[in-house]
């Protein structure tokens, strides 16, 4: 989905608390809890940052998301690794979900110090699929499934221009990775991290939550001022990612505490995990009401119905995920329950 209302209104994030005051500086890192590093490596557009996370294991760190793999990505990390790391090793590379600004330098990473990739399976695999269509051409499954959006030959030529672009943006992966599964227990450093699941966004988007530290690494799952991205993809025309994502919704609230610190992918640490996840799922379910006012007759998902939808939010900067995905926003039959 696009941003909710809440990136726009007045009163945006006014039930969440920020607790820290500043940012890391480019090639710092900030303590958010007892051995978790805060670290910010830039992207291009709006966005601006991907924030990445160090956890003392032991002598070394382990990882948690990478950033792109762009000029300049090694020296970023090199600074990092040799400034608010303190020259010590990585000990294993964490992944969250396999967007590039997440899991682009994890190769990198752990081909330089010979350490393991976690991720789930669903996206590691994923990951490598969309890394094996770089140089190939768009095929004729998306061009059928964009144009029955109702896609001009404008658009459906840049489809076929960018196609397989995300791909060049992820440093060669390791060819075999450890799998992060829901409910699993991880032991780093001093305390234990639990792996929680959710959807939509991606179809196995791991979070990482430490009851100890009272800390959840939410990744693009739980954004404070940004909704993420939920589109359904050619690969799989029938999908229903915002069936998962209202699902997923529902289990972050009912299964992690309210007072947690989250640690997102975007944006800033904050507290107010469920103030923000009912917010997530009004500014959905507005969405599908707007929906279906407008379909009250035949239209296509494309461009003339997208626009309505977006003039009627009134968005003042739409964000960089929503701009890069955008093409696949709306296209979806409603999800289970909104039918
Ligand atoms: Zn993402």
């Amino acid at each position: 989905m696009s941003p909710d209302d809440s990136l726009i209104s007045p009163a945006s994030g006014v039930a969440l608390r920020y607790p820290f005051d500043a940012a890391p500086p480019s090639g710092g890192a900030l303590e958010v809890a007892p051995g978790v590093l805060w670290m910010r490596l830039s992207l291009p557009g709006s966005l601006l940052h991907v924030n990445v996370w160090a956890i003392e294991d032991g002598d070394g760190w382990a990882i948690v998301d990478t950033g792109l793999f762009a000029p300049g990505a090694d020296a970023q990390w090199e600074a990092l690794l040799a400034g608010p790391l303190g020259g010590r090793a990585v000990t294993c590379v964490l992944v969250t979900h396999l967007h590039a600004d997440h899991v682009g330098m994890a190769g990198w990473l752990t081909q330089r110090f010979g350490c393991a990739l976690w991720m789930t399976r669903v996206e590691y695999l994923t990951c490598r699929s969309n890394v094996a269509n770089v140089g190939r051409e768009a095929p004729p499954d998306g061009v059928r499934f964009y144009r029955g959006a109702g896609w001009d030959e404008a658009a459906i030529g840049r489809y076929r221009a960018q196609y397989g672009r995300a791909g060049r943006m992820v440093y060669a992966l390791p060819d075999s990775f450890r799998r992060l599964e829901d409910g699993a227990r991880l032991r780093i450093g001093e305390h234990e991290w639990q792996v929680v699941v959710g959807r939509g966004h991606t179809p196995e988007h791991a979070c990482l939550y430490c009851p100890a530290l009272r800390v959840l690494i939410s990744g693009d799952q739980v954004l404070p001022r940004i909704s993420s991205n939920v589109s359904v993809h050619p690969i799989e025309p029938h999908a229903d990612p915002l069936g998962e994502w209202l699902d997923s919704i529902g289990k972050l609230n009912a299964s992690l505490p309210a007072d947690v610190l989250v640690l997102p992918a975007h944006n800033e640490p904050f507290i107010g995990l469920h103030q923000r996840l009912e917010r997530l799922a009004q500014g959905v379910m507005r969405g599908i009401g707007r929906l279906h006012a407008r379909l009250c007759e035949p239209r296509r998902a494309g461009r003339p119905l997208r626009y309505a939808l977006r003039k009627e939010r009134r968005l003042q900067r739409p964000d960089a995920l929503y701009a890069r995905h955008r093409r696949g926003d709306c296209i979806p039959q409603l999800p289970r329950g909104a039918q």
